[in-house]
């Protein structure tokens, strides 16, 4: 009797053992995903502070089929709050958090949906590393029905963890979307489906069977961009001025006043502006702010701007919110006109 006992408890030691070898085998073999939380509809709920980095990871327990998961908390604001000194922070975090540790797998940034498409585009010319950054949002609530959000964040570590992702630059992913940071715009206010790209389409969808990627960005971007922020402690001051019908050059006049290291003019189809535009920044010209020139029209691209009888460096696909990052970017290595006309040609 007493040595079945003694077999049946060997088994079961031997069973224990072998479970607990497996569960540590699962965990170790499982890529880590740092997820980088910063605010946005994502972490919202109706009538409610927004949820924090922790609480909003910890609500989506199906992350842990797929990665190891950190959470780290950027900041708590809705995306219309970013500024140029947020995403210079951001993109000083992730390459810090790259060079400390080479076993991650990548980086999910949360994020609001409204300028996304701006951080991840600074991002994707500022990180150091060809290792996914993927940015992520919802365009309802944790509370409507039908949330989008736990859905697109399981999404996005599914991306961060592909190897069809590495060496694709900083990714968007919403409704089951790839798309490139360089060419991703927010297009409707409501719904789920909001993210397109002007150019080229999406890179790749999220599958229930796997992530497929079917395109590159052939543009510069992340270890093939020339752009170190390293030691920038602030970037130029770049304005927007939006053309429109009648306008009077007196406005131009009157903002050319206002500081600022460079000005980008959202201008009519095929870089076309109002006569008031022209004359006013024609009267501005000796001031030598950097001019870009960008169509309000998405697609498509600046092929024979009119002559503007001032410098102006024509934007070939970029539209002005984008094209503003490129010009801050572009004047913390130069302002010599033909350099930045380059670096447009470029990226
Ligand atoms: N409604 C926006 C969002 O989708 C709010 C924001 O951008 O923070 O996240």
């Amino acid at each position: 009797m007493q040595g079945l006992a003694v077999r049946t408890i060997s088994v079961l030691i031997l069973l224990l053992t072998t479970a607990l070898a497996a569960a540590q085998e699962s965990a170790a073999t499982k890529p880590a995903v740092l997820i980088l939380t910063t605010g946005g509809t994502i972490a919202s709920r109706s009538n409610a502070p927004l949820i924090d980095g922790p609480e909003l990871v910890q609500a989506v327990p199906q992350l842990l089929d797929f990665a190891e998961i950190r959470v780290e908390e950027f900041s708590v604001i809705g995306s219309s709050k970013m500024t140029p000194d947020h995403w210079l922070r951001l993109a000083k975090r992730v390459n810090e958090i790259f060079s400390n540790d080479g076993q991650l797998a990548g980086i999910v940034i949360t994020h609001g949906t409204d300028t996304m498409e701006e951080t991840a585009y600074f991002l994707n010319l500022t990180v150091r590393s060809d290792r996914p950054v993927v940015l992520v949002g919802s365009m309802r609530s944790s509370n409507e029905v039908s949330a989008d959000g736990p859905a697109n964040l399981i999404n996005s570590v599914r991306v961060a963890i592909s190897d069809q992702a590495v060496g694709q630059g900083v990714l968007v992913v919403l409704n089951e979307d790839i798309s490139a940071a360089r060419d991703v715009w927010k297009t409707d206010n409501r719904r789920v489906q909001t993210f397109d790209s002007a150019s080229g389409g999406r890179l790749g969808t999220v599958d229930p069977d796997g992530v497929r990627f079917y395109r590159r960005s052939l543009q510069p971007h992340t270890t093939a961009s020339e752009f170190d922020i390293s030691e920038v402690d602030a970037l130029p001051d770049v304005h927007i001025l939006s053309d429109f019908t009648g306008l009077n050059e007196t406005v131009v006049q009157h903002y050319g006043k206002q500081p600022m290291d460079g000005l980008v003019v959202r201008t009519f189809a095929g870089g076309r502006m109002s006569p008031g535009m022209l004359a006013g920044l024609q009267s501005l010209a000796g001031r030598g702010i950097p001019t870009v020139v960008t169509s309000r029209v998405p697609k498509g691209r600046i092929v024979s701007p009119p002559d503007y009888e001032f410098p102006a460096i024509v934007s070939r696909g970029q539209q002005d919110n984008k094209a503003r990052i490129l010009l801050m970017l572009a004047l913390t290595r130069t302002a010599d006109p033909g350099e930045i006309q380059r670096i447009f040609d470029t990226y």
